[in-house]
Formats: C-alpha cells, structure tokens, sequence
C-alpha cells in the first residue's frame, strides 16, 4: 500500500511550485507504514506455513522497506521543507529515497522468485545497487525532493515492469484469476507513477489527495492477490509432494495414475500403451545383510538407474516397497521388451558408491504390450501375471506377455 509520491494536480498548483500537505495525508502515510508493518509480519508468516514458497517473505519485506521509504519522502521531507528546515529535508529525502528505491528492488527481485520459484540468479542481484543508483544520482539534482521523487518514480516504473513481464508467465488455473488482478493493479500504478515522474521534472512533484485512495486501494489489491497466489502455490506444492515417493523422488501409485490421466484415453485408443513391472530379487536378503540403510541406498541407485534408462514421457513409479513400474507411452511401446532388458542388465551391473559396500542385485521384469487398444488395467494385470512368471522361472530375467 504505497500512498502519497503522487505529484501535481490541484494541489500543487494551488500552492505553484510549493508543496502543500495536510495532517491527513501525513497520517495517512504513517497508518500505511503500520499496515505495512502488519503485513511483514503476515507475509513472512505466510512463508513459514507455505514451506517450499520462495519470494513471498521477501516481497513483505521490501513492500515495507518500500512503504517507509515512500513515507520519509512524501511525508516527513514534505514536512520539513515547509517549515523551513533546508539541510534536514535534503536529508531525509535522499534516505527516504534510498529506502524507498531499494525496497522497490526487493519487491522486483521477491516477484521474479515467487514467479520463477528459484533462487535469484547473480545479476537479478544487480537490481538493487541499480535501483539504489537511481536515488544517488537525484542526490546530484537541484532540488532534493523533485529529485528523489523522479528517482522513486523511475523506480516504481521498472518495478512495474518486471512485474508485469514475470505475472504474464502465471496463465494456468488457479494462479491466472489473481495473477491478471496483479498485472491490472500495476497497470493503473504505472499510470499514476508515470504522471509523478512527469510532475517530478517539471518540478511540480508532491503529494496529491485526489490520487492517494486509488494508489492506496491498487496496493492493496495488489497484496491481497499475492496472499491469493501464495496459498495456491502451496496447495499445488502439497498436491505434487503427495503424489511423490520420498525416498526415491520418483512417483508413487497416486502420482502414476495422476501424470498418465490426461493422456490416457488417448494413448488407449492408439495401442502406444506397455507396462513393465519390476520387482528385485531377493530383497530380503540385502536388508538382512547390510542392514536396511544400505537397502534403502539400493534403492535410490536403482531409481537414478532406471530413470537415466527411460525417455522424458515414459512414466515411472514406485508401486510397493522394492516394486517398480515403467509405463512406455508412444510408438517405443512396442519395443518395451528391449527396454526392460536394457534395464535389468543395467540394474545386475549397478554397485553402491563408495564407502557403500559393494551389494549385487538381481531383478525380475515383466512386460505387457498389446497390438491393439487396450485398458492400462489389463496391461498392469499382465505385467504383474509376467512378473510372476520370471520369478517362477528362477528370477533375473524379463519375461513378457502379449495381450
Ligand atoms: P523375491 O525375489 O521373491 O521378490 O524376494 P524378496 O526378498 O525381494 O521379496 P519379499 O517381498 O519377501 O521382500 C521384500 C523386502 O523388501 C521386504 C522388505 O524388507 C524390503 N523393503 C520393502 N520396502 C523397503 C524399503 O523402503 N527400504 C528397504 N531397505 N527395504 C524395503
Ligand atoms: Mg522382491
Ligand atoms: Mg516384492
């Protein structure tokens, strides 16, 4: 909730070149820092629930570093220069002006981590000594709070900007709805800053009580939607970890079924379907002798194993404690045998990373493929029955049935 900096208009020229400010505006600044403040508190709040949400406690933070820097410029500067106190306004206004660019900064940089969920790359940093740049330089102009105010402007103009150009990437279900919100709050902001920053060089910058409800409003919006956002990423966040095996990182049984829903009836109906089930071999007998840490390293290895095995769109799971199920979607359907043998000769060669002891397993695999359409509950019926079939045969081997 950014009030004042908004230039110009009656009341400037009321008082033409001078500035006027009234106690309600001036308190109207000071009760935007407080909510400011409070919502620091609940942003950061919200990034300590929503574990797993980058940016949302970073954009608290520089909305309020943001907020008082606008509050000493528009406000307290303002104030100072109308009772006289040259040196003082100077001052405060090249701190407020600092404040003010380098939350603006933050909030840029909070945006495209919260849009990207990443860490911010070595130069997005450089958007804070850039910003921070811009008040430095206005010290050099003639008058401090003209200066700082286009500065601020200039700022707030490139905040928006990222921001609009990072939103535009959220344009799926939930996140769309808000994400619009927030491109339609910085849309009218950049209308407003873009007249302070006009006011600003024709020396007219100053407060304006006429603008104030509606940049004020606009933050709010703004912040609102981003609260929105925020909850949603972290039920999306949830939603993925749920359909995750958390030793391996594959998915589990939800998740399988989950990733193929989209494209299932597709895949039925063209036949591009197979399913290999594997299962290790005597399982028991590694946890029994290393011990079920070095069972539990098994079994990471094996996933890496399989996964630098299949293709980007075939889907593999873990189904059960040492079961696992690739299912092969796409022409490659057809030559999932060749597969599975790929794999069970990769997993019979596989050995523990050092210090681990240097354990050997074997594996069974069926396949099941069809020539025709054919429901993937069938296929990973058949597979199972092949499994089976390879255990029986004396395990270590790849047996498949056609459907
Ligand atoms: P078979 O060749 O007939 O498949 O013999 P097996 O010993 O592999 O089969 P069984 O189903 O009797 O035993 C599976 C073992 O897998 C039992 C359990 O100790 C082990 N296991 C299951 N889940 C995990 C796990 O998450 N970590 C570890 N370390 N072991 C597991
Ligand atoms: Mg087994
Ligand atoms: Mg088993």
């Amino acid at each position: 909730m950014e009030a004042g900096h908004i230039g110009g208009g009656p009341a400037a020229s009321a008082a033409g070149t001078g500035r006027r400010m009234t106690t309600d505006f001036y308190n109207l600044l000071l009760t935007d820092c407080a909510l400011a403040l409070i919502l620091l508190g609940l942003f950061w709040y919200v990034s300590r629930v929503s574990r797993g949400v980058r940016g949302i406690a970073s954009w608290g933070a520089g909305h309020f570093i943001y907020s008082l820097g606008a509050a000493m410029l528009d406000g307290t500067a303002t104030g100072l220069e109308r009772a006289g106190s040259a040196t003082a306004t100077v001052v405060v206004a090249a701190i407020g002006g600092i404040l003010a660019c380098g939350g603006l900064a933050v909030l840029a940089g909070a945006t495209i981590k919260f849009v990207q969920q990443r860490p911010l790359r070595r130069t997005e940093w450089m958007l804070v000594p850039a910003f921070v740049a811009l008040s430095l330089l206005a010290w050099l102009a003639g008058d401090a709070i003209d200066g700082q105010g286009a500065a601020m402007s200039l700022a707030e103009l490139a905040m928006l900007a990222v921001m609009l150009w990072q939103l535009r990437q959220l344009d799926t279900p939930p996140l769309r709805v808000p994400a619009r919100l927030v491109m339609l709050g910085c849309m009218v902001l950049a209308f407003l800053y873009g007249r302070d920053l006009l006011h600003a060089f024709t020396g007219r910058y100053g407060p304006n009580d006429a603008w104030v409800n509606v940049d004020l409003s606009t933050w709010y919006l703004i912040n609102f939607c981003m609260l929105m956002l925020t909850s949603f990423r972290a039920a999306e966040s949830l939603r993925q970890t749920a359909m995750l095996d958390p030793l391996t990182g594959t998915l589990n049984r939800r998740g399988l079924f989950a990733r193929l829903d989209p494209d299932l009836e597709r895949l039925t109906r063209e036949g591009h379907l197979a399913v290999i089930a594997l299962d290790l071999d005597h399982f028991k007998r590694v946890n029994d002798r290393y011990g079920h840490e070095i069972g539990d390293l098994v079994l990471q290895k094996l996933s890496d194993t399989i996964r630098s095995q299949t293709r980007e769109h075939d889907v593999f799971a873990r189904t059960g404690g040492e079961e696992f199920v690739i299912v092969v979607t796409g022409p490659d359907a057809h030559n999932a045998h060749h597969l599975a043998e790929r794999i069970r000769v990769s997993l019979s060669t596989m050995r523990l990373d050092p210090p681990a002891p240097p354990v050997r397993v074997t594996s069974s695999l069926g396949v099941a493929m069809s020539n025709r359409s054919m429901p993937l509950s069938m296929l990973m019926r058949g597979a199972d029955e092949a499994l089976y079939t390879a255990k029986r045969a004396g395990r270590d081997c790849v047996v498949t049935h056609t459907l």
